[in-house]
């Protein structure tokens, strides 16, 4: 089993049986998981260097789920100091991307 610390989630990965489940933070990961939790994946990708990780969810591995890691600090999740109009802008870029956090 695989755990994986994203900002907003955990991933546990069985890589026996190749299938995933996201849990939210505020989720205690001891609470019994269902069947259906898992989804089925084909294949983990991580970026050592930037701690960006990619799940395959189907064979041929053009429909993949991004994430990253959550570390400390952490850029992705950590408030940015950085003036109000810049901020603005970079949430509304991320708004129209799906969020996998
Ligand atoms: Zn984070």
């Amino acid at each position: 089993m695989e755990r994986i610390d994203s900002c907003h989630s955990i991933w546990l990965f069985d890589t026996e049986r190749m299938r995933f489940r996201r849990v939210p933070k505020e989720t205690s990961i001891d609470t019994p998981a269902l069947e259906s939790d898992w989804e089925p994946y084909y294949g983990l990708e991580i970026s050592p260097d930037s701690g960006a990780f990619a799940v395959a969810l189907n064979q041929s591995r053009t429909r993949l789920l991004r994430s990253w890691r959550h570390t400390e600090p952490c850029e992705h999740c950590a408030p940015v100091t950085v003036d109000v109009d810049a901020t603005g802008e970079v949430s509304l870029a991320e708004a129209s991307e799906p969020n996998t956090g």
